[in-house]
């Protein structure tokens, strides 16, 4: 059963990032509205998340811990309207598979928590009494120990913890109503405080993006049928050499999607210097039956069923917000 889990591993679990990127997105499914990340030595030596959502009763947790065993799909019709972050059900199972790794939660129905650990070869799970407030803690330690080629592959613990920050400032804003922290080795790093009114969102965008964003930015919110875009873009004098200040989620989730790139650089067109990039943070909704998000297993791609008319749709509002912008 390790054996098995391992090879899943290799396509969820890339680098500390992405065991980040798995839990926190677990946390999220469970309804928590505050995570807490704590990372040693870029997380190589350790990754653990604590959140406050709904928990994992006693009886469950070894499932939590198996292959395939995602409570998130009750049919086939979920699949066609996935509401939560993950369901493939093969995060833990993998990740566990490739480090030391604690299961433990307290649901609030129950009185007391419980931990798993799952060990050996055949992965067999290990259940006993623990004490945690209501929520789940995940710790993952020394990731890769069992994989020594994988290990090799992990960079510097800097470049690790760089991956592994900006993973979490696209959940943030993602996520802008669950307050999140970030800390490294022992010293907290980010405290992302959840927010609900305009100001706090607006704070919120100039913690995660810098302040020189949020005083170059164009709010930006339009509505067309079922489809909702809104968010701030920079103006063009505010580019960036590199494309790292653009962001897009689809219906909550982080997104690097050639189609929302590309409508986003079509409006900019002239206005950019040749080799700068817009920078901006856009979310865009629109009805869960108009749009396919599992076309890649890291699931930063979708396919939109009606692809012409939503490019059209991005460009011409962010084009308007510029020319408004300029007039
Ligand atoms: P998936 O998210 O694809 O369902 P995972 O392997 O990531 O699969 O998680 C397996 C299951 O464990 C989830 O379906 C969920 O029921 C449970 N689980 C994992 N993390 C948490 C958490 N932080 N809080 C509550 N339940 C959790
Ligand atoms: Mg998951």
């Amino acid at each position: 059963a390790r054996l098995a889990n391992q090879i899943a591993a290799g396509e969820v679990v890339e680098r500390p990032a992405s065991v980040v990127k798995e839990l926190v997105e677990n946390s999220i499914d469970a309804g928590a509205t505050k995570i807490t990340i704590e990372i040693e030595k870029g997380g190589s030596k350790r990754i653990k998340i604590t959140d406050n959502g709904k928990g994992i009763v006693k009886d469950e947790l070894t499932l939590a811990l198996s292959r395939h065993a995602t409570s998130k799909i009750k049919s086939l019709d979920d699949l066609e309207s996935i509401h939560s972050l993950g369901f493939r059900g093969e995060a833990l199972a993998s990740i566990s598979s490739v480090s030391r790794l604690t299961l433990t939660s307290k649901p609030v129905t129950q009185e007391s928590a419980w931990q798993a650990i799952a060990v050996g070869r055949d992965m067999q799970v290990d259940i006993k009494p623990a004490a945690h407030p209501d929520g789940t803690s995940i710790d993952v330690e020394d990731l890769f120990f069992n994989t020594p080629a994988r290990r090799k592959f992990l960079r510097t613990e800097k470049t690790e913890f760089t991956h592994i920050d900006e993973v979490v400032r696209r959940i943030a804003l993602s996520k802008l109503e669950i307050t999140i922290i970030l800390s490294h080795n022992g010293k907290v790093i980010r405290q992302y405080r959840g927010a609900k009114t305009e100001k706090q969102i607006e704070k919120r965008i100039a913690s995660v993006c810098g302040q020189g964003f949020i005083d170059n930015a164009i709010a930006l919110d339009f509505k067309h049928d079922n489809l909702h875009l809104w968010g701030w873009i920079a103006k063009p004098e505010f580019y960036r050499s590199q494309n790292d200040l653009s962001y897009s989620y689809v219906n909550d989730r982080m997104m690097r999607d050639k189609l929302i790139n590309h409508a986003i650089r079509q409006a900019y067109a002239d206005r950019l210097n040749h080799d700068g990039y817009p920078a901006f943070v856009l979310f865009f909704n629109l009805d869960f039956a108009d749009v396919d998000v599992n076309v890649h297993p890291a699931k930063h791609e979708v396919r939109f069923h009606q692809a012409r008319f939503v490019h059209d749709f991005i460009c011409s509002a962010v084009e308007q917000t510029l020319n408004n912008e300029q007039a």
